[in-house]
């Protein structure tokens, strides 16, 4: 094996899950790589950039084979399928060679790599860098309007995740190491990370558009990254069945109360409608109770299980004459 092209050990790694970005990474790279060995002239020890890619059926990984040809530092995993993003940020973060720790972005430009010095700065006598967007007005309506509601929820359900805050963050090597060593697959690491604890801070920023290319993220993907979220930092949905237990109750108690009076004074009618309606919403309820139960089953069914959630088909670090041809 020869590891002549990177450097054996390095001081940071970037770590950009990307999938189907064949048209925005050689914009991404002509932006990144400036910035980074302009940090490498003042004094940064070796860098790797760790592009996963993760399991692109566009020619992202020919793009990557070309752009690696004159950049060394660029270093390619290639999963087997697609793994999904957060699953592909734990590859890079599990593969990431980084002594100092690891940047995450994404691939698409909407992280501006021009950041990435501030946020470096910041990490002097902390463990955790969080980039907030400070304005994303380039994003949809409806992308802010979700992503505003689920910051909410979060919060309400005790989780301390910074508003605004994606996956554009650095964390020290301290960080990564207790990260990778929780038992949990199906992490959501920006929920994660600042349940830890450590010692954190932020660093302000601009939304940019994405690059070139198409959103990974419709809403169905949305919706399930929001529900790995808060079934995997919060038990609290589950309390939501006793607490609607304990309102029904009462309101038996109100209604049997009113209708021992009513048949005292003798004007009982048949009552079709809130018979109806009690039937209605009882049953509304505990399928929906049922729901939230069958969510956290399924969590616990799929960790029981225990499959890896991404697999490694290639590393150019380890494969360094890989030339991105599709493999089996
Ligand atoms: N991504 C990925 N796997 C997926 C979906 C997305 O690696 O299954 C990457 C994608 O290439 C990008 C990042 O995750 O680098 C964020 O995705 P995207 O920009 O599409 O999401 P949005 O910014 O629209 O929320
Ligand atoms: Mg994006």
């Amino acid at each position: 094996m020869s590891t002549a092209e990177s450097p054996p050990d390095v001081a940071l790694s970037v770590v950009v899950p990307a999938f189907d970005e064949a048209e925005v990474l050689p914009a991404f790279a002509q932006r990144l790589r400036p910035v980074l060995d302009g940090l490498l002239e003042q004094g940064l020890g070796g860098y790797e950039v760790l592009v996963v890619d993760d399991g692109s059926s566009d020619p992202t990984p020919v793009v990557l084979a070309r752009l690696r040809r004159d950049w060394p530092q660029l270093r390619v995993v290639r999963l087997r399928a697609n793994a999904g993003h957060q699953a592909a940020l734990s590859a890079g973060l599990a593969r990431a060679r980084g002594r100092g720790g690891v940047l995450t972005m994404d691939a698409d430009l909407q992280d501006p790599p021009e950041v990435l010095p501030r946020m470096l700065a910041a990490a002097a006598g902390n463990d955790v860098v969080y980039a907030v967007r400070e304005d994303r007005s380039v994003d949809s309506v409806l992308k802010r309007l979700t992503a505003a509601a689920f910051y909410r929820l979060v919060s309400a359900l005790g989780g301390r995740a910074p508003a605004q805050a994606g996956d554009f963050r650095f964390t020290s090597r301290v960080v990564v190491d207790t990260v990778l060593g929780l038992p949990e697959a199906h992490r959501v690491l920006r929920l994660v990370v600042p349940d830890l604890g450590f010692a954190s801070t932020t660093v302000g920023y601009v939304r940019e558009a994405r690059g070139a290319g198409r959103t990974k993220y419709p809403l169905g993907r949305m919706l399930r990254l929001s529900l790995d979220a808060i079934t995997g930092s919060s038990t609290a949905p589950l309390r939501l069945a006793s607490f609607f237990g304990l309102g029904g109750a009462l309101l038996t108690f109100l209604l049997l109360l009113y209708a021992l009076v009513s048949f005292a004074l003798g004007s009982t009618v048949p009552g079709w409608t809130s018979t109806l309606a009690v039937v209605a919403g009882v049953g509304t309820l505990q399928l929906l109770c049922l729901g939230v139960l069958g969510e956290y089953v399924g969590r616990l069914y799929v960790q029981l299980q225990n499959r890896p959630t991404y697999l490694v088909a290639s590393d150019s670090l380890e494969d360094p004459a890989d030339r991105g041809q599709a493999r089996t």
